[in-house]
């Protein structure tokens, strides 16, 4: 992965923060999907600004890419510009908040918000994807999303403007966040009020216990992106698929997971992004002949689709 940290006053390089045909498999959690006909990997404010200035002189349209661990990447690639957020990673702490930019792994932040004795996020602990994927989702694990100790996000608007929005909890819900839906935003910083504790050595168990049972239930085995689908009001999407006998079944190299019907797998490493979007179809179908009920999407499909 590139490095492109400026010194502090030295003039930002277009030529050098912005990189042709970039392979983007290594940037899914599932191993597919094309090239991005442009990238950056921005690691302040100024840079993701003039990134943002770049693409709208230039009329290209802007994907935000976290970790990875929730979307399917076409194979065609993506048009335009895709701003990778691994490099906007670093946290600072003031009293109780916990404020961190949006690219940092999850896991990983919280590891720092424990070190600086802070704790509220342990049972996300193992989650895949950065704070801002997390956020934009509104992921959950173990009763905790992401969204109940959040209380600011600073997110800029495609046209370069930061705004910061105070955080209601009333506008976060299964899967979802008031940024869901936006597609004009990349989600910069995020500000959460933690709890002091001297008891660290607590904290850090609890949330290497919740990480080592997502390591046994053998989630972390093969290539996925998560959950396919969110679980439809009073189902789970799981649950459904295995009783339409789904399990293990494949289309191309993707395969419904024995282990979690919900999850799609890339085993052996040659699936294609259009193979799983023909298995997701597949299910889709099962499902509605089988239940009457339809399953939606939980991962998002970027690119040229
Ligand atoms: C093995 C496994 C287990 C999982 N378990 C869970 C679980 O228990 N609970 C759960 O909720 N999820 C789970 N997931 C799904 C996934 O981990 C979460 O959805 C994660 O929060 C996604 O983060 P990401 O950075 O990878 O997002 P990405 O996949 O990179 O992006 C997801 C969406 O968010 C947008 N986005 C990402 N970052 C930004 C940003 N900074 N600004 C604006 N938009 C942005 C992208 O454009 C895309 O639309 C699991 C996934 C895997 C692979």
């Amino acid at each position: 992965m590139p490095t492109n940290v400026r010194n502090s006053g030295e003039k930002i390089n277009l030529d050098q923060l912005l990189l042709k045909q970039v392979p983007l498999a290594q940037y899914s959690s599932i191993h597919t999907g094309g090239v991005a006909d442009l990238a950056a990997y921005p690691s302040d404010f100024e840079e993701l600004r003039e990134l943002l200035d770049y693409a709208r002189e230039n009329k290209l349209p802007i994907t935000v890419l976290g970790g990875g661990t929730n979307s399917l990447i076409s194979d065609e690639g993506i048009e335009g510009l895709t701003i990778i957020t691994s490099h906007l990673k670093r946290r600072h702490v003031q009293g109780e908040m916990f404020c961190v930019r949006c690219g940092l792994g999850l896991d990983r932040a919280i590891d720092l918000a424990i070190e600086d004795g802070l704790t509220g996020l342990e049972l996300l602990g193992g989650l895949p994807g950065t704070v801002g994927g997390a956020i934009h989702g509104n992921s959950s694990a173990h009763g905790t999303s992401i969204s109940d100790l959040l209380y600011y996000v600073d997110y800029m608007t495609f046209d370069g403007k930061l705004h910061r929005k105070q955080i209601h909890l009333d506008e976060f819900s299964y899967r979802r966040s008031p940024f869901t839906d936006r597609h004009d935003i990349i989600l910069y910083e995020a500000g959460f009020r933690l709890y002091p504790t001297t008891q660290t050595s607590e904290a850090r168990k609890k949330k290497d216990e919740v990480k080592h049972r997502r390591k046994t239930n053998g989630q972390y085995d093969n290539p996925s992106i998560g959950s396919i689908f969110v679980n439809p009001e009073g189902y789970k999407a799981g649950a459904l698929i295995e009783q339409c006998n789904l399990k293990g079944y494949s289309i191309g190299g993707a395969q419904i997971s024995h282990r979690h019907a919900n999850m799609i797998i890339n085993s052996n490493a040659k699936a294609t992004s259009s193979d799983i979007k023909a298995l997701i179809e597949h299910v889709r179908q099962e499902v509605q002949q089988q239940f009457q009920i339809t399953l939606v999407e939980e991962i998002q499909y970027l690119g040229r689709w």
